[in-house]
């Protein structure tokens, strides 16, 4: 079996390893870094805030408005409490208290308002909630598909190191070191198969000596454009 054979199936076990190798970190990154989730987490941060805002503002209005009654509660008693006789004072207060019946009218708009808004705001709480519990249910499901692509891409990885050792006995030290540092300038493709008259990779079309040499498997032969080391299947 000449080199060239060898060095081409190794060059097609090589090819098959990266292509292994470059799903197995896909798969790393998907196990670890779930978009769906996160972006469901970034919703129910901010539905926390905003419900939280909401809160809050319901609170201080509400306190608005039992200072506001208390007050007028304290003006009518002075009012009707039979201690204020002078009839401008009277009427003063009377004034009073129906501008504060006003303004406790507008707050207690403003507090349904306030109250609305943290009810919604509650609703879409819950709502966030559910969805990133749904989010985690579905990225759980799509692990569990990626788990199993992975075992099964563990087993391949193993059976073609196995293939490639095998492959390895039958290629010289030289040969080899020639092949590795090719792969490493040429894009991980050291071994070029001919076709219709050319380089595979590149296009280069070859010479009628230059295909007789390849064909002959006897030494190793390079595209005179790429640099690669040409195979004749
Ligand atoms: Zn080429």
């Amino acid at each position: 079996m000449s080199e060239t054979l060898n060095l081409y199936r190794l060059q097609k076990i090589d090819t098959q390893l990266d292509h292994i190798a470059a799903r197995l970190k896909e798969i790393d990154q998907a196990l670890s870094d779930d978009r769906r989730v996160r972006k469901a987490q970034s919703v129910l941060k901010k539905a926390e805030e905003t419900a939280q805002k909401a809160q809050s503002e319901l609170r201080l209005i509400e306190t608005k408005v039992e200072d506001q009654r208390l007050k007028r509660k304290t003006t009518q008693a002075a009012l009707f409490g039979g201690n204020i006789k002078n009839p401008k004072d009277l009427q003063d207060l009377q004034m009073d208290s129906e501008a504060l019946a006003r303004y406790i009218e507008r707050l207690e708009d403003e507090q349904l308002e306030a109250m609305i808004a943290s009810e919604t705001a509650e609703m879409n709480l819950e709502d966030a909630k559910k969805a990133l519990t749904q989010a985690k249910g579905k990225a759980a499901e799509d692990n569990a598909a990626l788990l199993g692509e992975k075992t099964a891409l563990e087993e391949e990885l193993a059976k073609t190191q196995r293939e490639k050792a095998a492959t390895l006995q039958g290629i010289s030290a030289s040969n080899l070191n020639l092949y590795q540092n090719l792969r490493k300038t040429k894009k991980g493709i050291a071994v070029a198969s001919i076709t219709e008259g050319g380089c595979s990779i590149c296009g280069q079309s070859l010479t009628p000596a230059d295909l007789q040499s390849v064909r002959s498997g006897s030494e190793l032969v390079y595209c005179p454009s790429c640099g690669r080391i040409l195979f004749s299947p």
